[in-house]
Formats: C-alpha cells, structure tokens, sequence
C-alpha cells in the first residue's frame, strides 16, 4: 500500500478498481458506458488513435509465447503519487485527500499538456476539436458531467460524479456515510464479464481489500512507485510479471 506524499497520511476512504484480466474479453463495454456516462464526444471525423478522447481504452497486450493475448482497459490509473499533479502550472489536477481520486478541472487547464508528458500510463487525451454530438444526441447528455471545450486535457476521474449524488442521498438521508452500492463508476456497472470490481480498499473486510491483497494482483510499471489505485489481476504469472514490470505500450 502506497502513502501519498499529498496527504499526511492515508485517504479516510480509498476508492480502488480491480481489473481481473483473466475475465476481460476486450469487448469494449467499459469504454462506451465510460463516454455516455462522461459526455465523450463520437470521434472528430479527424481523429486517430492518438487524438481521440478516450477515458478508458482497451488494449491488446501479445502474449509472449503462442497463448491467447490478454485485454487490458487502462483508464487514469488514479496514483497516489500521480506525476501529472506535480507539473500542472494551474493547478488543474487535484488529489482529494479524502477519497485518493484524481480529478480534472478542466475550467482550469490552460492545454500545455505537461500532464500528458509526465503521465506515464498514457491515460489522458488533449480535445483537439470543438465536442460535436450527432442531431438529437445532445438530449441524452449527462446533467451531472460539464462538456469539455477545444484545448483542454481530459481524463477518468471515477465518475466521481456519482460519488457526489452518493453522498447527496446518504445526507438527505441523515447517514454520515454513503451506501457502497450507491457509488459504482459507469465502467463497472456496464462489464458483462464482471471482470471489474470497484470499492473502497479502506474497508478492510470489503472485497476489494481482499483482492488488493491477493497475490494475483500487481500494478502496472509498479516500479514507478506512482502507487496506482487501480489494480490489475491475472492467473498467469507471466502476463503479471511482463505487464507490471513494462505496463502496456500505446500504439
Ligand atoms: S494541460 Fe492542463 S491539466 Fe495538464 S498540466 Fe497543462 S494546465 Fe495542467
């Protein structure tokens, strides 16, 4: 477990993604729940694979031998030593020392993508393009999630919009605490393959406490010490080994 140098000790609440590669079937549910959820934009009619908005993005990682290559979704893996913080000029980048979530704010970013350059898992997109939605598709816009201009980076904050509407129930509600099942980000709702698990790793009788735990599980470029909180889960030690020690690269 990693100690954010932006906290003087450990989040109160500590929201964690397992990723269990071996459940992953690379169908691309978590990605398209990710961007109707967050207000992603279809890609601009010029946009690549390097220039499109992607929050959440599924690679393909060869296997080393003849077996089947392994999928892996890799959205902002949400550090608690997160590089992209430090070098921010405007401060655009924040690490809630409350709940360990790096967040965005995208009113402040000034597009210099120093962020982009310092992230070394590549999980941050620059809008190169005014965000367009085909006739009619504006009406199912997310309320809850602001549109992103031209010129700014962009990234998976966790839908940390739910966390808000979460904690907004659990007040009305008169409960200090939210109901777990209240805040369950748009990826991990949509997988059919269960292959994604979400919670608080705080709570050390959870089940993401226990999977963070398990020895199964490893961080990619875990070396970086960037202490990432999402995880990743695989029966193969040779995909953990290949994978934590190079994480996956970008084509
Ligand atoms: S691109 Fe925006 S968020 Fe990234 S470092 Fe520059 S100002 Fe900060």
């Amino acid at each position: 477990m990693h100690t954010s140098k932006h906290t003087s000790s450990l989040p109160a609440h500590r929201y964690t993604l397992v990723v269990d590669l071996d459940r992953c079937t690379g169908c691309g549910a978590c990605g398209t729940a990710c961007a109707v959820e967050n207000n992603i934009p279809p890609a601009a009619e010029k946009a690549t694979e390097r220039t499109g908005t992607v929050w959440m993005r599924v690679h393909e990682a060869a296997a080393a031998g003849d077996g089947p290559a392994t999928f892996v979704p890799i959205p902002c893996q949400q550090c608690d030593n997160p590089p992209c913080v430090d070098v921010c000029p405007q401060r655009a980048i924040e690490y809630d020392p409350r709940t360990g979530i790096v967040a965005q704010i995208p009113v402040r970013c000034l597009g210099c993508r120093y962020c982009m350059v310092a992230c070394p898992y590549h999980t941050r997109s620059f809008n190169w393009w005014t965000p367009e939605w085909p006739e009619g598709m504006k009406a199912t816009l997310n309320p809850d999630v602001s549109i992103r201009t031209r010129g700014v980076v962009e990234k998976c904050n966790f839908c940390v919009q739910r966390l808000q509407a979460a904690r907004a129930k659990a007040s009305a509600a008169g409960q200090a605490e939210i109901d777990p099942a209240d805040y369950v980000p748009a990826c991990v709702e949509a997988c059919p393959s269960r292959a994604l698990s979400f919670g608080d790793a705080a709570d050390e009788k959870g089940e993401v406490a226990r999977l963070a735990e398990d020895p199964e599980s490893f961080r990619l470029l875990a070396g970086l010490g960037t202490g990432p909180k999402v995880l990743y889960r695989s029966s193969d030690p040779a995909a953990r080994e290949r994978l934590s020690r190079t994480g996956v690269t970008r084509g």
